[in-house]
């Protein structure tokens, strides 16, 4: 699976234990967005193998949801040796594809690893409950099962860590699962099928297909298939919950994110500007945790704009394999123009442009997608890059006068997943986080990112469904409850049958 300039990989389905072409005859270009070179064409499913994909993943969860908590574990146990193993790999993949430095997508690797360790032991939150005696003779305990054939679809910006969100919770639990990667950088997940398979997960279990909104639609309208894990944009989120509802399915679908961080005059500014800094312009700025605007109060506001704009202009914007790369480029060209074009209209409605990385250019990567690091002060909440997910290296600044304020400005926007709060009074932090609508809060922490034995989730339009996604949230979406009443009663006892209603 190497990408070289001149070598165009045939990228393709994961169907039942082997890699395939499919029976579909479309196939899609993959760019490094470093090069704007086409490294790989992509195989896009047909309805036929989307069909071939679920009854095999029918038949398989049949048989995995039977194998022993036990065996299933050890399961994870070897994946996650082999993801350790094999991390460098990954990365470079998800380098070659997406774009983000090596040492990011490593860290990605990282964090999706720590899942398959929650998954490993799965035992402990498969327990169930046991209540004796709760009539005479009578017993009642509950336990919980999988659901049978979980589909997970994915979004371009971590195409490890959020499939690995999903399957690992979702396969030690018992379920079989069907993912459904990004079309901009699929290779990665072919390496993780790969890996199962040889850490022992039976064929079918886990399995690859890709595609586009046929392949999305076919998946949530299959009665067969049991359960939709969605991470990605807001308006697909809301579509793919809808419509997988509309079928019967429980469906998590995790959607877009405009994350403040409120910056207090009180707070260690070197601190908060190095942080926020690296939460803006990360991964250039594709993150759905990346903090996308800057609220600062009162006299924080000049003192924090200078900082942030000393530390910006030394972020170096190189291709991700540049071992000295704070960032690599932008997705594609379509989200460079867009970009432009935000950063543009904010100028133009009277913003600040403190730092404009519009036209930058990297030496040899003239044709890649690079945006360099930009920032906006007095951004108001009518303009586009207020208004807008900008999901790209540029930081907004809001200048606002209290904490309240703050708070009224984050608790209106209509995302909520994550947000963080830089001070040093903890009275100020216990304010912000009983009363912020956001679904992970930072305190002096940029990316409060949850580890893996807690559930990661936004509100508001950051998240359509009951549940947030890995961890013991995790475990509820993809398993049901059973609560079994049972009587084992002695040959000569006295037979307590009744019309009424059973009381105790
Ligand atoms: P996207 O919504 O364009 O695509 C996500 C998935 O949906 C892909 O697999 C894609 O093939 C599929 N898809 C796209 N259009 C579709 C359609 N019309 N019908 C059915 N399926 C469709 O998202 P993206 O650009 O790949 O990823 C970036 C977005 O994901 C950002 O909005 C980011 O905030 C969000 N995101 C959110 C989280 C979170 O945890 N909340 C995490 C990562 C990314």
């Amino acid at each position: 699976m190497s990408t070289t300039a001149t070598e165009i990989t045939d990228i393709k389905h994961f169907i039942n234990g082997q890699p395939t072409a499919g029976s579909g005859t479309a196939t899609q270009p993959v760019y490094n967005p470093a090069t704007g070179e086409i490294t790989g064409q992509l195989h896009l499913a047909s309805p036929e193998d989307l069909a071939q994909t679920v009854a095999a993943a029918h038949a398989a969860a049949d048989s995995w949801g039977e194998v022993s908590i036990v065996k299933r574990t050890k399961v994870m146990f070897r994946f996650q040796q082999l993801l350790t193993e094999h991390t460098d790999d990954l990365a470079r993949l998800v380098t070659s594809e997406h774009g983000k430095v090596l040492s990011d997508a490593a860290g990605e690797v990282a964090r999706g690893i720590e899942v398959v360790e929650y998954a490993a032991g799965i035992s402990q939150s498969l327990k169930g409950e046991y209540s004796d005696q709760v009539s005479t003779g009578i017993d009642v305990f509950s336990f919980r099962q999988p659901l049978g054939v979980v589909a997970g679809i994915t979004p371009f910006n971590f195409p490890v860590m959020v499939p690995l969100w999903m399957a690992p919770v979702a396969i030690a639990t018992g379920n079989a699962f069907i993912l459904k990667p990004s079309e901009r950088d699929p290779s990665a997940a072919l390496l993780i099928a790969e890996l199962f398979k040889q850490a022992g997960l039976p064929d079918g279990v886990f399995q690859v297909l890709h595609g586009g909104k046929e392949t999305v639609d076919g998946l949530l309208s299959h009665p067969d298939v049991d359960g939709i894990s969605f991470v990605g944009s807001t308006p697909i989120a809301k579509y793919v919950h809808e419509t997988a509802t509309k079928y019967g399915k429980r469906v998590q679908a995790l959607g877009g994110a405009k994350n403040h961080a409120v910056i207090m005059p009180d707070a260690d500014m070197e601190q908060a500007a190095d942080h926020i800094n690296a939460a803006a312009f990360g991964s250039a700025g594709q993150r759905c945790m990346a903090i996308s605007v800057a609220v600062a109060v009162g006299e924080a506001a000049d003192i924090l704009v200078d900082k942030l704009a000393e530390r910006a202009r030394g972020v170096n914007v190189s291709h991700g394999f540049d071992e000295k790369a704070d960032m690599g480029p932008v997705i594609t060209p379509a989200s460079k123009t867009r970009l432009q074009k935000i950063v543009g209209e904010a100028e133009q409605a009277g913003a600040a442009l403190i730092l404009d990385g519009r036209d930058l250019v990297v030496k040899n990567h003239e044709n890649g997608f690079f945006v360099g690091p930009t920032i906006l002060d007095r951004v108001n909440r009518e303009m586009s890059a207020y208004t807008e997910e900008i999901f790209g290296p540029v930081l907004v600044v809001l200048r606002v006068d209290s904490l309240d304020e703050a708070i009224d400005v984050v608790n209106a926007n209509p995302y909520g997943n994550g947000t963080a709060i830089f001070t040093s009074s903890g009275s100020h932090a216990r304010n912000y986080t009983r009363r912020i609508h956001v679904g992970m809060v930072g305190v002096n922490v940029p990316l409060p990112v949850p580890v893996a034995w807690h559930s990661f989730g936004g509100w508001k339009n950051s998240l359509f469904g009951e549940h947030h996604i890995y961890g013991p949230d995790g475990v509820r979406f993809y398993t049901r409850g059973k609560a079994v009443t049972q009587r084992w009663p002695e040959p000569a006892q006295l037979s307590t049958a009744s019309y009424s209603f059973p009381s105790n």
